[in-house]
């Protein structure tokens, strides 16, 4: 047995919607169990507390990217980063989880030792002191970006004179009131700050290599509005989530096989905004609708900006940054006092921390995803990464909740160690992890986990079908193997290493 108690049951990694949505489902679902949040920032929200940008919000709806236990009762149903804080903050505190948050304390390591069936973790404090303790469950609540380097493609500025930034380090000060700014990009970020950015500059050009499909919807949910004026707030909810988790399904399904009629309705909204004979040039991208995320414009504000005159899209390549401006190959010029490189983010696994088990590194990217949750032969190791075609809490809620699932099936059995065993002589077929052809995801294809085509070795991208699956398949499946480590730890890791 146990020599000395764990220091936690549970320990989350990270403070942002993951790690605060495991604590609630903690909270209610295995209240036996201890566990802290260690997180590497001051704050909490994560990327909704590191995006400073103007005009920072969600591009899903918060009906979805909200949790399933907590209804969102704000008007807009795109909300901004203020909004979506102080909803991670009114849960934190009615449930009492703030006194489980470590703030400013990052995991650099976690060893598994499977003779104490305990990962030993190494952390380092905002000050530069290592600590270290020990918990039974790693729970990776650490999104799926790097948060110290955004993605760089490596821009010569020359003898550009001008401020450059990225959107992930905004400077609090920054006055852009009358100035040129050139936007690098055309994803999420970049259709959010050149709206946002053209209200007070002289002229924000968003330049663009390739265009990306746009929608067009309003901000606030008029159906969700008008629900929760003649139902309870948690009917109210419950019905306008059902309603946009349907809508989400039926429009990628239908993107996947019906592209064109999508295009050409994506189209239609644009011209509806834009006049009759508007050159969509800059709005039609060379693959189909949701083979990359499609690129919301809430109450078409990117497109009244343009009307306006303040903004505009340029499709070009950069041949170089000259003093005042940017230069493209075709000869453009496009003046600029400030440069904002909104161009993606270089993902980061399980927030880069050293994996090991008993001193071994273990590189993920050599493990299957176990139902989009654990990963083969990795005992006790949970981590979201939400949906690419759907909002990213759905996944967060029905992982937390199958998490608690088995920890509860643990303690009923008296196992310490949950591990997804796959034989090392399996067949599996493996399968592209996301079939969409986004920059950001096809360079990192390398770090991520491997993702077979058969259930449940994969990272499976449809909410409806895998909540039925992490609701209600039973945990002991066969493949989750159960064990005690007295009983047999001495030959349990090396079971573990003949498995892979
Ligand atoms: C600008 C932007 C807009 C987005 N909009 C949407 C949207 O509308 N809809 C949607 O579904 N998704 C969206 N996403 C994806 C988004 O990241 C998720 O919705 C969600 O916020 C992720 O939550 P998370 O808690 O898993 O990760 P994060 O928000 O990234 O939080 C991870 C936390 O873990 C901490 N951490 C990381 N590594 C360590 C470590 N080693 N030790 C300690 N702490 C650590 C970080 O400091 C951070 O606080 C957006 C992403 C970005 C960047």
């Amino acid at each position: 047995m146990k020599n000395t108690a764990t220091d936690f049951d549970v320990l989350i990694v990270g403070a942002g919607i993951s790690g605060i949505g495991m604590a609630a489902h903690m909270k209610t679902k295995t209240p036996d169990h201890s566990f802290a949040i260690v997180e590497r920032r001051e704050n909490l929200g994560g990327t909704w507390d590191l995006f400073r940008y103007p005009g920072i919000r969600s591009d899903s709806d918060m009906h979805t990217l909200g949790f399933d236990f907590e209804p969102w009762t704000h008007e807009k149903s795109i909300a901004d980063a203020p909004a979506i804080l102080e909803y991670l903050d009114r849960i934190v505190d009615e449930r009492d989880i703030r006194k489980h948050i470590r703030f400013e304390q990052k995991v650099l390591a976690a060893d598994w030792r499977e003779s104490d069936a305990r990962w030993h973790v190494t952390l380092e404090t905002a000050e530069g002191e290592r600590k270290h303790l020990t918990a039974n469950w790693l729970y990776l609540g650490s999104g799926y970006y790097d948060y110290d380097e955004p993605y760089d493609p490596g821009f010569d500025f020359g003898e550009f004179e001008g401020q450059v930034i990225h959107p992930q380090f905004w400077p609090e000060d920054l006055d852009y009131a009358g100035k040129k700014v050139v936007v690098i990009g055309s994803g999420a970020t970049a259709v959010t700050i050149v709206p946002s950015m053209a209200k007070k500059a002289a002229k924000v050009t968003m330049l663009q290599r390739t265009p990306t499909w746009m929608f067009s919807r309003p901000a606030k949910d008029g159906i969700a509005n008008f629900l929760r004026k003649i139902l309870p707030e948690r009917l109210a909810y419950k019905i306008t989530r059902w309603k946009n988790i349907k809508l989400q399904d039926i429009g990628f399904k239908r993107a996947r096989t019906k592209p064109d009629k999508m295009g050409e309705a994506l189209h239609k909204r644009i011209r509806k905004s834009m006049g009759a004979d508007f050159d969509l040039a800059d709005f039609t991208p060379p693959y189909n609708p949701w083979d990359q995320r499609l690129c919301l414009v809430p109450d078409d504000d990117l497109f009244d900006a343009m009307k306006s005159g303040n903004a505009e899209i340029v499709t070009g390549h950069i041949k170089a940054f000259e003093k005042g401006g940017v230069r493209l190959k075709d000869d453009t010029f496009i003046p600029a006092d400030i440069v904002i490189t909104a161009t993606g983010l270089k993902l980061a696994v399980a927030g880069k921390i050293a994996l090991s088990r008993e001193g071994v590194p273990t590189d993920l990217a050599e493990h299957f995803y176990y139902k989009g949750c654990m990963f083969s032969n990795v005992p006790n190791l949970a981590v979201v990464f939400g949906y690419l075609n759907a909002s990213w809490t759905l996944r967060a809620d029905i992982n937390s909740d199958y998490v608690c699932r088995v920890l509860t099936h643990m303690k009923a059995t008296e196992a310490d160690i949950a591990v997804p065993v796959l034989d090392e002589n399996h067949e599996l077929e493996e399968d592209d992890i996301f079939d969409f052809s986004s920059g950001y995801i096809q360079r990192s294809k390398h770090i991520m986990p491997k993702n077979a085509v058969s259930y449940p070795w994969r990272l499976n991208q449809e909410y409806i079908i895998d909540r039925k699956r992490m609701a209600e398949d039973p945990v002991d499946d066969g493949n989750l193997e159960f064990r005690r480590h007295g009983a047999n730890a001495k030959d349990g890791f090396e079971q573990l290493e003949a498995a892979e």
